[in-house]
């Protein structure tokens, strides 16, 4: 297939165009629009295929029999094709936006060009369609070529119609390894606090993504302008130091709290909770805040101790952050982490468990103890970790338990 303005061709999947086929048959225009076209230009597989199109949202309702009615307030309508859903969105301008967040009115357009207009960025504001090509009123393919992410018309009008757009400005250049074109970082910068009118939940998802990509001190930039000052973030040093971290979610989190000077576990904790981070993440951010803090080990039997807290897959970020947070020499822990490959670190890798325990005779709330007892032999010496020999050195402890009953093997 031919782009008949010349230049590039964009194959969309078949769902995408039997999709595009099935509303223009009814009468309709449809495009492939968004991200789809930013990413399929800049050779990438896109995640998802978004369509715009002059078909109202009832009308789809109709044309596609499995369909989900996502988003009627915006004409969205998500149909699901064999393949993959595909949202479908009524051509649209917006008008009003009084709470910098949300449009008060959201109003139906008759052409691609003005659905084009009240999109984000010139990069996501271009159009492809199989037969007519690619369509770019705002210079999108210009500014891939260029690698910059540039707002569509005036920056500050669209910031201030939409904070949420200041923090995708930067997740873009970050993920996209882009610059900001001036006038856009300018405007984002001086707009910045006004992102305390956005949802903690869409901040974290864009920051998120903007301190998982390639340009990750980009953070710095909206702490520093105050962005982020509503969550108890609002200084930085060294944002730079972000990059040299693995680009994994919670290294970067940890990395990026840690050289915003929230250190400890419980100004983390708190400054997570407001952005409406999952639980899971906040256990790991501040588990790695707060074993920034301890001395490494110097030896592989404390090594070994220390996997109960952070366990040995958590090791190499950790030391990472380590290195490049607090100018700690690692080497030494690099060197034993191999060491301790195979070895048990905890009570369920023992050779022996509390049933056995149980059968020497040991009572219920005696088992804990006897078993850390045997746990802590065999971290000094991992061949210990026999079933025979463990048996043994049980039965050897236990008389002990005999002697006092009531505060057996406590020594
Ligand atoms: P990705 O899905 O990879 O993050 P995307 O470009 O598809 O990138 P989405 O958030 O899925 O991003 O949005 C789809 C499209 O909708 C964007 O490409 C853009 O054209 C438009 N868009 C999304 N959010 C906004 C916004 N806040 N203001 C203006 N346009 C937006
Ligand atoms: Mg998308």
């Amino acid at each position: 297939m031919m782009n008949p303005k010349g230049g590039e061709i964009i194959k969309l999947p078949l769902d995408v165009l039997k999709t595009i086929d099935t509303i223009e048959s009814a009468g309709y225009q449809a495009w492939a629009v968004g991200g789809c076209v930013r990413d399929s230009l800049l050779g990438k597989v896109p995640k998802d295929y978004d369509i715009a199109s002059s078909c109202p949202p009832f009308e789809i309702i109709r044309l596609f029999p499995r369909c989900i009615n996502t988003g009627e307030a915006y004409g969205t309508v998500t149909v699901l094709m064999p393949s993959m859903p595909i949202e479908v969105t009524v051509f649209r301008s917006e008008s009003g936006y009084s709470d910098s967040r949300h449009p008060d009115r959201v109003v139906p357009a008759n052409s691609i060009e003005t659905d084009l207009s009240r999109r984000d960025f010139t990069v996501n504001a271009m159009a492809w369609h199989p037969q007519r090509g690619l369509c770019d009123p705002y210079g999108g393919q210009s500014d891939l070529k260029h690698r910059i992410v540039r707002a569509v018309g005036d920056p500050r009008a669209r910031f201030s119609e939409d904070a949420l757009r200041i923090i995708r400005c930067l997740r873009f250049a970050s993920v996209l390894d882009f610059d900001i074109e001036q006038a856009t970082l300018e405007a984002a910068s001086s707009l910045a606090p006004t992102l305390r009118y956005i949802s903690a939940e869409r901040i974290n998802s864009e920051l998120r993504r903007l301190l998982t990509g390639f340009r990750p001190e980009l953070a710095g930039l909206i702490v520093k302008s105050g962005g982020l000052a509503h969550f108890g973030i609002d200084c930085m040093t060294q944002p730079e130091l972000l990059r040299q971290i693995p680009a994994a979610k919670t290294l970067r989190l940890a990395a990026f709290l840690y050289l915003s000077n929230i250190r400890s576990a419980e100004c983390a904790r708190s400054a997570l909770n407001l952005l409406r981070t999952d639980h899971r993440t906040i256990k790991e951010v501040t588990l790695l805040l707060e074993s920034i803090k301890i001395p490494l080990p110097e030896d592989i039997v404390s090594l070994k101790h220390s996997f109960r807290t952070i366990p040995p897959d958590k090791w190499g970020g950790l030391l990472t952050l380590s290195e490049v947070l607090s100018g700690e020499k690692t080497d030494r822990v690099r060197e034993l982490l191999p060491q301790t490959e195979g070895h048990p670190w905890n009570r369920s890798m023992l050779a022996v468990n509390g049933n056995d325990m149980a059968s020497l005779g040991y009572r219920q709330k005696d088992t804990g103890r006897i078993l850390d007892i045997l746990l802590d032999m065999v971290l000094r010496d991992p061949n210990l970790n026999r079933r025979e020999e463990l048996l043994r050195i049980a039965l050897e402890i236990k008389p002990a338990q005999n002697d006092s009953p009531d505060d057996s093997v406590k020594k």
